[in-house]
């Protein structure tokens, strides 16, 4: 009484749902991506649904209308091509690293890093290298530390960070515990053997970015590769001689920026802020948007 290719289209449909809610619903490396095209997942999730419907309804009415089974093939095939376009868009697909590396990111504050260079660690752990991150402070002075935190691991956990370290030096007093914090990252880069640190500039106002940057060179000295990034408070001396290409990137930063919402007031936060920035830095380096860096020593990997 079933006929085959019912049975077989109703499997088909109910499949690809289950595929979708997973992606809704799990914490995939693919969720930063797909989280951007959230409208795009859920109108093809209904799609199906719809699709999968008037599947069961040609399955239990053998004399049903042709007209529900095109309906019901036709609503399919667009959900999937829906999907299709959208990840395409989305540019799901990177380039793997030739070398994967093993890379550092320190920043005195929650927000620091993805403020600096989200765009860069977004690509970098896209392309197959391994990152870790430490942040120095718990950010107490500056909001509500405990949100900090979460959002700072939430943040980490969408760029593809590998592993947050948060440490609780004082926030704002950095620089009285520059040889403390320095002998703590000294542990994790004997641990993690970096290939790349990325750091604080010391062509910043802060006292803490300072602090950080004077403890990472030293701690890294032995190092060959460290980059220091530039923050809201970086001054005109910073002069980047070194660009990472973000543009297909630069929304993943502001989303991930956005993830600290105890911070979202501050101007520097803003898409547009950031954005600008990008476009700037991108146009020093003749690229599209981009983040600049300066380099305290860097080994070209050829
Ligand atoms: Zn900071």
């Amino acid at each position: 009484m079933f006929d085959l290719a019912n049975v077989t289209h109703l499997i088909n449909y109910i499949i690809f749902t289950i595929v979708i809610i997973f992606i809704l619903t799990k914490q995939l490396p693919l969720e930063r991506m797909v989280r951007r095209s959230r409208i795009i997942i859920w109108l093809v999730l209904i799609i199906n649904i719809f699709s999968a419907i008037l599947q069961f309804f040609c399955l239990i009415s053998p004399d049903s209308n042709i007209l529900y089974q095109l309906a019901a093939d036709c609503l399919g095939i667009i959900g999937q091509s829906i999907l299709l376009i959208g990840i395409v868009w989305m540019k799901l697909i990177v380039e793997p690293s030739p070398k994967p590396r093993k890379i550092l990111v320190i920043g005195a504050h929650p927000d620091d890093i993805e403020i600096a260079c989200g765009g860069s660690i977004a690509e970098l752990s896209d392309a197959g290298n391994t990152i870790m991150s430490l942040i120095v402070s718990k950010g107490e002075r500056g909001g509500n530390s405990s949100s900090r935190l979460i959002e700072a691991t939430k943040s980490a956990e969408f760029l593809g960070i590998n592993k947050v370290e948060i440490m609780d030096f004082p926030d704002t007093k950095l620089d009285q515990f520059i040889l403390e914090i320095s002998k703590k990252i000294e542990i994790i880069v004997n641990e993690l053997k970096p290939d790349m640190v990325f750091t604080h500039s010391i062509h910043d106002l802060h006292q803490d970015h300072r602090a950080v940057h004077d403890a990472t060179l030293r701690a890294c000295r032995n190092l060959s590769t460290i980059l220091c990034y530039e923050s809201p408070s970086t001054t005109q001396d910073f002069q980047p001689n070194v660009f990472i290409n973000i543009e297909q990137y630069v929304d993943i930063k502001i989303e991930s920026i956005q993830e600290h919402k105890d911070q979202n007031k501050k101007k520097y936060v803003q898409p547009e802020q950031v954005y600008g920035k990008a476009i700037f830095r991108g146009a020093q380096a003749k690229l599209g948007e981009a983040e600049g860096f300066e380099a305290i020593r860097i080994n070209l990997q050829i």
